[in-house]
């Protein structure tokens, strides 16, 4: 099977072409990103109407670059999988409006996928997982453990009850006065920095379950910033570094735990995956490779411009799906809300 991809769900535009053959590996045949940082870097976050505007102007553009950088045609493809949600819904509607109109001149299936299930998937298509697995979905939006039984079947174990700790590291880069996006930057200086010199909080690590809470971090960090300040006037470039490396130890360590835990609760996975942007950090990766070993299942990060917003993972997603039998009408729905498992309750925090 071969399928078309698109995804503008938040604020990147993006579309590609996967084709699986039964039996083979699946190809990444396209994957094109145009990224939206530019225009929004005035506001200091996403600008639901600009980002719409954005993707509705180059929706188009993307699928002509995808489908040119596959070297096939639209008659070459037998579906096309588009993003339906959740999202910025005015975002999530330039695709399905592109998706829908593309169906219905072509006659090629349309199947709508859930971002988070394109997220989740990823390792699937990236290192050929089998089902179940367990998922770690890590960002600047997400944090939530994931069992995925199938393509359809996901049961949520666990998340955050507030911020996800891509939004702590960006806090925290701010407090310090570094720039965005914070994760990286928070890595960089923490490399060089005594983890051990303030210790930050570890939230919900005392309750049962796979909760975790990553808001009051922020907090004791601009105390712990507060009382250096107060004590000598400014920050040092070194306590600096050490009030990153205690703070990324705290999520680090929240994780690991956490992580144990949800493993501990299907001890019959295959492997434990994480995707998402925080997952490219090595301490944090270290923490659950470790973590992994222990319990005897293998660690799976797919490479990071798969674990971050993109279209291959969506149009994987649709493959998985109208494998399923599932497919969709031109009456499809864009649908900013979207929980992945239909018995979880409200994702607080999830962002989404
Ligand atoms: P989502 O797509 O889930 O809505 P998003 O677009 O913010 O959220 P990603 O692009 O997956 O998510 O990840 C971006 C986040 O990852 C940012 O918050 C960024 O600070 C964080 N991040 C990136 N690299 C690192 C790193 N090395 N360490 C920690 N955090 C990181
Ligand atoms: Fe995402």
């Amino acid at each position: 099977l071969t399928f078309l991809g698109l995804e503008s769900s938040c604020d990147d535009t993006a579309a590609a072409v996967i084709r699986h053959r039964k039996g083979e590996a699946p190809e990444i045949l396209a994957n094109v990103v145009a990224g939206q940082e530019a225009l929004h870097a005035a506001f200091g976050g996403v600008v639901p109407e600009i980002a719409a505007r954005a993707h509705a102007e180059r929706m188009d553009i993307a699928v002509e670059e995808a489908l040119s950088a596959s070297g096939l045609g639209l008659s070459d493809l037998d579906g096309i999988a588009v993003t339906a949600g959740p999202g910025l819904i005015g975002g999530v509607l330039a695709a399905v409006m592109c998706a829908k109109g593309l169906s219905a001149a072509t006659g090629l299936p349309l199947v709508g996928v859930n971002h988070l299930a394109g997220h989740a998937l990823t390792p699937r298509l990236t290192d050929g997982l089998s089902y179940p697995y367990l998922m770690l979905l890590v960002s600047g939006g997400h944090c939530q453990f994931l069992r995925v039984d199938g393509p359809e079947s996901f049961r949520r174990l666990g998340g955050t009850i507030d911020d996800a700790p891509g939004e702590a590291f960006d806090k925290t880069a701010k407090l310090l006065g570094l720039p965005q996006p914070g994760g990286p930057n928070v890595e960089r200086e923490a490399a060089l920095g005594d983890p051990k010199r303030f210790v930050f909080p570890r939230p919900l690590l005392d309750r049962p379950g796979c909760d975790m809470s990553f808001s009051g971090l922020k907090t004791a960090l601009l105390r712990a910033r507060d009382a250096v300040i107060a004590e000598k006037g400014g920050l040092t470039v070194q306590d600096r570094r050490d009030l990153c490396a205690g703070f990324q130890l705290a999520v680090a360590a929240v994780l690991r735990e956490k992580s144990r835990r949800a493993l501990a609760e299907c001890p019959d996975v295959t492997a434990f995956a994480v995707a998402g942007g925080v997952a490219a950090n090595q301490r944090i990766r270290g923490e659950l490779t470790a973590l992994a070993d222990q319990a005897g299942v293998p660690f799976v990060a797919p490479p990071l411009r798969l674990c971050t917003d993109n279209a291959a993972m969506i149009a994987w997603a649709g493959i998985e799906r109208f494998r399923e039998g599932h497919q969709d009408g031109l009456d499809l729905s864009a649908r900013p809300r979207w929980p992945l498992d239909q018995n979880a309750p409200a994702m607080l925090g999830s962002g989404k």
